[in-house]
């Protein structure tokens, strides 16, 4: 364990302002970061990641793919506006769903990701060139990119200010830094509170806008701008979910043992029927989770509230 100082402030301790287990989150009083400290060392770090049991990392057969498709188009048409062609790096890839996008949009792919599993599917399944181990100076060689991805990465980073900066060397001069994180590190002290989960030390910090700015000015990149989602429709929902997952069961149900009966189908066709209800309401519930958050969520309930945020930023 190692106690540290604001990354960007370097001199600031912080304030005690969240705890998890033994770990304990301070904010900078000059950037509003919020950073684990003391910590547990890169060496223990790196091993929860290449740990298939890692939260972090998603399955690339997880049952959540169709969101991960609503969420990948609308990231690729964002960031067409800014960059519509040309070689991408995401780091931290996952299950690849992003890049696999980024492909039918006539992006050239190149992924990064630690889990052994997703990386196999990415290389063998997907055919898209991945290596496995931390991105760096060295990753890919010589290859430089016109677009570094990456989506809830930045609060896992060990060292974010080193990384930006590799980040930067291994962009094309007019490269563009793409990337989407959460802003817990801006929300008021108070709100804080009413969260019951931090997932530390997976995440080592928590960014708002300020210390994202001043994380980009750090490393050669200028803000462009920054997309903000409110996550809060998708929380309130999630306190009805219960409820509507009952009623939208009976819906289906009723409508599937109707047809039952009046079609006079035979065992077989009503198990692939029930699979086929149950493929349709995950279905529903995912495309229900993206419209909150990335529909209504920019539009509405945004001060203040905990949001996703995709930040678009350019090498200086
Ligand atoms: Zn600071």
């Amino acid at each position: 364990m190692q106690t540290i100082n604001c990354i960007l402030c370097e001199s600031n301790a912080g304030y005690p302002i969240i705890s998890e287990d033994l770990y304990i989150g301070r904010k900078c009083t000059i950037c509003d970061l919020i950073f684990v400290s003391p910590r547990p060392t890169l060496e223990a770090i790196i091993s929860i990641y290449k740990n298939d049991k890692s939260a972090i990392y998603s399955n690339p057969y997880s049952s959540n793919t169709f969101y991960k498709l609503l969420h990948s188009k609308h990231t690729i048409q964002l960031l067409s506006n800014y960059s519509p062609t040309g070689s991408i790096l995401d780091i931290g890839a996952g299950g690849g769903n992003f890049l696999k996008q980024a492909v039918s949009s006539g992006y050239d792919p190149f992924a990064i990701e630690l889990n052994k599993n997703n990386a196999d599917y990415i290389s063998k399944q997907l055919n898209i060139p991945c290596e496995q181990r931390p991105f760096d100076l060295n990753s890919f060689q010589n290859i430089s990119f016109d677009i570094v991805y990456h989506c809830n990465l930045l609060s896992h980073l060990y060292d974010p200010v080193k990384t930006f900066l590799s980040i930067n060397s291994k962009l094309n001069d007019t490269g563009l830094l793409f990337f989407e994180t959460g802003n817990l590190g801006g929300l008021p002290d108070n709100l804080l509170n009413k969260f019951d989960k931090f997932d530390l030390p997976d995440h080592l910090f928590f960014f708002g806008n300020k210390s994202i700015e001043l994380l980009l000015n750090k490393t050669g990149f200028k803000l462009i701008n920054i997309a903000t989602y409110s996550l809060a429709p998708n929380i309130e929902y999630r306190y009805f979910k219960a409820n509507i997952k009952s009623l939208v069961r009976h819906i289906l149900h009723t409508t599937t043992i109707s047809k039952y009966h009046s079609n006079n189908n035979s065992n077989q066709e009503q198990i692939s029927d029930l699979n086929i209800s149950k493929i349709r309401t995950r279905y529903i519930y995912q495309y229900i989770d993206f419209i909150l958050t990335y529909k209504i969520g920019s539009y509405l309930f945004k001060k203040d509230r905990p949001q996703t945020m995709i930040v678009v930023a350019k090498k200086l």
